[in-house]
């Protein structure tokens, strides 16, 4: 791969290196875009087969985070870290030693948690950094983001709703949600107070189990999940699931999930409108937790006006979904022109 040229064409700032033999750690922080604020991005410790794969993942990742926040309304840029060892081989050690890292940008990157990491290992890298954020409740910090990530989807899945039919009651709606983790339990709460059916499934037995035990009902076969007759399928396990396979099988009106990168390609977009399926851009409807841990920089944290700003992402979702009408252009492609509009305007005025 020709990294220099693969960040010109994509728009990327920096990409750094580090390692340190002694405590075995090798990483990359890519940097995508600081127009709007600093970039912040968590750390994913995964041991990629090989480098090559390590780099195309946080520079794709970095992108993604500047676009995440910039539709967010966040004066944040974008930026993730990579730590190419398996999540069993962390280290306190490891984690001082990225912090250090973290440190060295001098606040142009600021880490938090991604796939690997936990809450220990930001207390860990904020003994040798400020810029870093997601930290526990004890510390002051906001904690696991997935229930303020449930909240919003619940938010942006209303603006959908109200979109198709004219109000915003999720009342006597069916729900079908892909994988009952954290986010899709702190999701199904709102929707069942709301008075909405659910239908779950998930690949995990014991997952079922607490879902049958709230009384909700159950898809034993995970892959039957996409024919469900419902008015919202709602994917919050995994990535790529709107593809040429399930979206000739979906029986909704609305997707609206928490899981990124939900289209395995951009012209899924297409096939889903095409097929009168509205769907809500994941990096607009799943950014609750990256506007919750953006109130926890230079500030206490204030649960109540996280709450707040994270209820807009109905907002959000409902100008997507105008600019979408206006241009004739997919709601995906209406989310990348909020986002790159807001840092063109930005950049202008700086
Ligand atoms: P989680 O691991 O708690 O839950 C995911 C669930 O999906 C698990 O119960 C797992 O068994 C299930 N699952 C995996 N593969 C499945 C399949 N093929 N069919 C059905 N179920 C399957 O994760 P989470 O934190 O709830 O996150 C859910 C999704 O939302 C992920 O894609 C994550 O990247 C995304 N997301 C999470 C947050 C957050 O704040 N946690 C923020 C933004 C995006």
């Amino acid at each position: 791969m020709n990294i220099t040229q693969y960040m010109e064409t994509h728009g990327h700032e920096q990409l750094s290196v580090f390692t340190d033999k002694a405590v075995g750690i090798r990483a990359f922080i890519a940097i995508h875009n600081t127009t709007l604020g600093p970039a912040l991005g968590g750390v994913r410790i995964w041991p990629h087969k090989t480098e090559d794969d390590a780099l195309m993942d946080v520079l794709r990742l970095s992108r993604g985070m500047t676009y995440k926040s910039a539709a967010a309304g966040l004066d944040l840029g974008g930026g993730k870290a990579l730590i190419m060892a398996s999540s069993q081989d962390k280290t306190e050690a490891m984690m001082r030693v990225f912090g250090r890292f973290v440190d060295s940008l001098g606040g142009r990157y600021i880490t938090t948690e991604d796939v690997g990491a936990t809450t220990q290992d930001m207390e860990w890298i904020a003994q040798e950094t400020t810029h870093v954020t997601g930290l526990p409740v004890n510390l002051g910090g906001s904690g696991d983001p997935s229930e303020m990530t449930g909240y919003g989807i619940y938010r942006g899945m209303k603006a959908c709703v109200m979109d198709i039919w004219g109000n915003d009651s999720l009342a006597g709606r069916t729900v079908a949600i892909q994988g009952f983790g954290k986010v899709a339990s702190y999701l199904a709460g709102h929707l069942v107070e709301e008075g909405a059916r659910l239908i779950v499934t998930d690949i995990n037995s014991s997952a079922l189990d607490r879902a049958r035990e709230q009384g909700l009902e159950v898809v034993d076969d995970p892959s039957a999940i996409y024919g469900v007759d419902c008015d919202i399928f709602s994917p919050c396990a995994l990535g790529g699931v709107l593809n040429d396979d399930t979206i000739p099988r979906l029986n909704c009106k609305v997707v609206a999930g928490s899981a990124n990168n939900q289209l395995l390609d951009d012209r899924h977009g297409a096939m889903l409108q095409e097929r009168g399926i509205l769907y809500a851009p994941d990096y607009i409807i799943n950014a609750g937790g990256v506007i919750n841990i953006s109130l926890e920089m230079g500030r206490p944290y204030d649960e109540k006006a996280a709450t707040e700003k994270v209820a807009r992402i109905y907002d959000t979702v409902g100008q997507v979904i105008r600019i979408a009408r206006t241009e004739n252009i997919t709601t995906a492609r209406a989310a990348d022109r909020l986002a790159e509009d807001r840092i063109a305007a930005m950049r202008n005025l700086l």
